[in-house]
């Protein structure tokens, strides 16, 4: 199983750091030998509590050190691991400790567990919560004292791979999430197939900073990867700290999603623009782009020369300082990047190596890998991996790390998981000559925000429309990175509100189509449906039409 690593890393490295924490006198190394011992003694914890193998575990957490730590533990034991979102509501909360029968929960804040205790009475399942903010560790390693650590040895090497590691909830097209099933088989390909093919990246004395949530498969998968490559991790739990970590920390290479390189990009783009140094800016940047993209022609003299002359003097050197110094690769995924940005990282010396997965593949299926990028395209697929596409141009998907299936969910399952063992992705893309994928569009009916969110339409639409006001809704994916809600307004409705909001008894929703009360209030309910079923980042009403459609 994957917590055998541990004891692999702790035996022949014992002094090697794998993770820093953050602390009030900078960062704090958890050598391997240490990193081994407080799984041990977490676990012999879970033991105490009566944590069996196969039991699942849920853990609420922002990305941090006790995430992994909670993670391997859970491992160690012979448990199952279900993440949730930390930004998750108690409805989703329960929803998702209930379809998997968790019989146990970590969380992270006072926060999180007010938000698991509104739901508490629903979960009959669960017996034990721990507060990892409360000294909740602290307790269950006390507890855990009396169990035999040859406990905690025996279950470990009982452990099998095609056991279960994981459950993951992802956002469902209809209904309520569905809980992914990993095994410890599946995600230990994923790492088989990626991290020997980017030898620069993953390698002793390279070092990441972890910043996206852990609760995802992107952000997992490479958490494990550390483990395996003996990376140096640190972990950035709140974004504002994110450029302060990066400058201290100074990881060698990063994991992000476009709207991230997005906020840099439009981060430094701003600063030039206060300075009074736009249109430098921009000409910058169109000579980071074009270098980028002489490289792939081979001609790059002419323009290294300008890039010189230009970045160094404006963004390269804070951008670069910005991000560490000494980052010089990324991987992005779970969205399309698009072309200008890779180019531009590019062209200011940050290689980014897109990649494309799903949670239901562990996640990553293709990824452009060193010295083999082709910017528009999510790369080759990893060895290990067989990719086809249908008749109908979908994207299908067989190997080792294709899920179990859907958790309680057999019709479900069938629907995307064929008797031949191919992975149906709702994908639509197209493989070139030389075998790189490109993905055109999309078969199921799902959003992808530029943050890597998925946004189910359908459900978030139901949601919307419950509320008395609104009759029609439709979200549709705007400009990236902006999902949008265009809405009618119930006509049956409207006049009562217009009469508790000093509005003339006798308007038409059409003639307040622009009334800034009327908006404000389905704005309101537009958050609100979003903070009860989705994870997008925000959602733009759009426009209010006057007419049904
Ligand atoms: P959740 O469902 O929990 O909200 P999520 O949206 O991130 O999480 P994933 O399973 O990771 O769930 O989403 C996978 C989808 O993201 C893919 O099916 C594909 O549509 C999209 N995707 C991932 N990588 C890329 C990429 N490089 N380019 C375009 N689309 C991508």
């Amino acid at each position: 199983t994957l917590v055998q690593a541990v004891w692999t890393n702790a035996e022949a490295r014992p002094d090697a750091a794998q993770f820093a924490r953050r602390t009030d006198a900078g960062w704090e190394d958890i050598t391997c030998a240490r990193f081994r011992d407080d799984v041990v003694a977490l676990a012999r914890g879970l033991v105490a509590a009566g944590v069996a193998p196969g039991d699942r575990v849920g853990l609420i957490s922002r990305t941090r050190y006790e995430w992994t730590l909670i993670d391997y533990a859970i491992w160690a034991c012979g448990a199952v691991t279900v993440p949730i979102y930390e930004t998750s509501s108690p409805d989703q909360i329960q929803w998702i400790l209930s379809d998997s029968a968790a019989v146990a929960c970590f969380v992270e804040t006072a926060d999180h567990a007010a938000n698991l205790g509104r739901v508490r009475d629903d979960l009959p399942d669960l017996r034990h919560t721990w507060e990892i903010e409360a000294g909740g560790l602290t307790e269950l390693i006390a507890a855990g004292g009396p169990v035999d650590p040859a406990e905690v040895d025996r279950r470990r090497l009982a452990g099998r791979a095609d056991d279960l590691a994981t459950i993951i909830y992802t956002s469902g097209t209809t209904g309520r999430p569905k809980g992914c099933v990993l095994t410890h088989r599946n995600i230990y390909a994923d790492i088989a197939n990626t991290i020997p093919h980017l030898p620069n990246l993953f390698q002793p004395g390279a070092a990441t900073l972890l910043f996206l949530p852990l609760a995802h498969s992107f952000a997992r998968i490479i958490q494990v990867g550390v483990v395996e490559a003996q990376v140096h991790t640190a972990y950035t739990a709140d974004p504002r700290n994110l450029l302060a970590d990066l400058g201290s920390f100074k990881p060698t290479f990063v994991l992000a999603v476009p709207r991230v390189f997005e906020k840099v990009f439009n981060g430094a783009r701003q600063k030039a623009v206060d300075g009074g140094n736009g249109a430098l800016f921009d000409r910058a940047t169109a000579v980071a782009v074009a270098y980028s993209e002489a490289l792939d022609a081979g001609g790059p003299n002419l323009v290294l020369r300008l890039r010189h002359m230009l970045f160094d003097l404006l963004v390269y050197r804070k951008l670069r300082a910005a991000m560490g110094g000494r980052c010089q690769a990324a991987i992005s995924g779970g969205a399309p990047l698009g072309a200008r940005l890779a180019h531009f990282f590019r062209g200011i010396g940050v290689t980014i190596y897109e990649g494309y997965g799903l949670t239901e593949t562990s996640p990553a299926v293709a990824v452009n890998l060193e010295d083999h990028i082709r910017i528009g395209t999510v790369g080759r697929p990893l060895p290990g991996v067989t990719v086809r596409i249908d008749d109908d141009g979908e994207i299908l998907i067989k190997g080792d790390i294709v899920f179990k299936g859907y958790f309680n969910a057999p019709a479900a399952t069938a629907e995307v998981l064929d008797a031949d063992g191919w992975f149906h992705t709702g994908d639509l893309g197209a493989l070139d000559d030389d075998g790189y994928l490109s993905i055109t569009g999309r078969k199921k009916e799902i959003i992808v925000t530029a943050g890597g969110k998925n946004v189910a339409p359908a459900v978030l639409e139901d949601r919307i429309r419950a509320h008395p006001l609104i009759s029609q809704c439709m979200v549709v994916g705007d400009r990236q990175p902006f999902v949008a809600a265009l809405v009618t307004i119930d006509e049956e409705s409207f006049p009562a509100w217009c009469n508790a909001n000093g509005k003339p008894a006798d308007a038409r929703p059409g003639d307040l189509r622009d009334d800034e009360d009327l908006r404000r209030e389905v704005q309101t309910a537009v958050d609100e449906a979003n903070r009860a079923v989705s994870k997008a980042e925000s959602i733009r009403v759009f426009r209010i039409l006057s007419e049904d459609f």
